[in-house]
């Protein structure tokens, strides 16, 4: 186990936004992990932090990644067995070199196992839930170690048994999962990974730090339509800009600080409200 004290979370979220945590614990492995939140003060788990806005001002208690052994990835059959704190892309392409086909539509999200599944991410036509059979969790309140399966995660869009409003709700830890895929042609998975990186290239501002789109997709509509719609295409607020390149993402441009990002946000929602009637939801989680 492994802790810091006042880490920079602008250092472990893909906003590059961030003040300091008040120790920011990597555990390796479960019985590390019982003791990180034995005694922890309101924890919170962090994966790859691609959904995450975090405070200026920082976390006021400890933020917890999971490391070491729960980054393994390992295919067998028809499944592939992944500790939560393995990133989701190299889930699919185990995935590819064992010539399963399902995950696919993964490949890009740059996120662990653990918030994908949290989170149900989802992209290109397929979520976490077509292909999750059971999920590992530490059930902080019981202490007990459980196995759900895809009913129990109660997976819904951008949702799921597992993610909670606030840090201080949190009671399960995502430990790892299976995921059942089917037999395919590694040519033909690969080819369509490459294809899938290729569309996220070509309409999405990766070259600058973000959290993904900001928004959830509301139902009937595209966030991003409705956001050049309401004029707010490369709006900005400090260092926080809606992407020219895809108006779903607000981009930070060097300097931005979770304050501006916020503003940005509040600004977007009110613009489109008034334009077009529609309440944009926010899909990152602000820390
Ligand atoms: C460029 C870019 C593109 C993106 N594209 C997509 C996309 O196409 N589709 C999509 O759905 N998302 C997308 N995202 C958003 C993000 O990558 C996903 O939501 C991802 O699943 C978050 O994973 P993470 O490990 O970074 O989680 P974090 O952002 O670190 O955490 C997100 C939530 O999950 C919780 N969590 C994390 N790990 C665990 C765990 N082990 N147990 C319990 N809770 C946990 C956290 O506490 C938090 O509430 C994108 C983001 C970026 C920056």
């Amino acid at each position: 186990m492994e802790k810091k004290t006042g880490e920079l979370l602008s250092l472990h979220t893909t906003f590059r936004i961030g003040g300091p945590a008040k120790s920011f614990i990597s555990v390796s492995d479960i019985d590390e992990l019982r003791q990180a939140l034995s005694d922890a003060h309101r924890p919170f788990i962090i994966g790859q932090g691609s959904n995450i806005l975090a405070d200026d001002g920082g976390y006021d208690g400890d933020v917890i990644k999971l490391t070491g052994s729960f980054t393994r990835v390992r295919a067998e059959g028809d499944e592939i067995t992944a500790g939560s704190g393995a990133l989701l892309s190299s889930a699919a392409v185990a995935a590819a070199e064992a010539s399963l086909t399902g995950l696919e539509f993964s490949y890009g999200i740059p996120g662990t196992v653990g918030g994908a599944v949290c989170m149900n991410a989802g992209a290109f036509g397929g979520e976490m839930k077509d292909v999750v059979l059971k999920v590992f969790i530490y059930d902080r309140e019981t202490g007990r170690e459980l196995e759900l399966s895809r009913d129990d995660m109660r997976f819904g869009y951008r949702e799921s048994l597992v993610k909670s409003r606030t840090p201080d709700e949190a009671r399960y830890i995502v430990t790892g999962a299976v995921m059942s895929l089917e037999r395919g042609v590694r040519s033909e998975i690969e080819e369509k990974m490459a294809e899938i990186q290729d569309r996220r290239r070509s309409r999405q501002p990766l070259q600058y730090p973000s959290a993904g789109s900001v928004f959830k997709r509301p139902e009937g509509y595209f966030a991003g339509k409705l956001i050049e719609e309401a004029g707010m295409k490369g709006a900005s607020v400090g260092g926080a800009r809606v992407s020219d390149m895809h108006a779903g993402f607000i981009i930070n441009t060097g300097e931005a600080t979770s304050r501006d990002v916020k503003t940005l946000i509040a600004e977007v929602q009110d613009r489109v409200y008034g334009n077009s009637g529609v309440r944009l939801e926010r899909e990152i989680m602000y820390l």
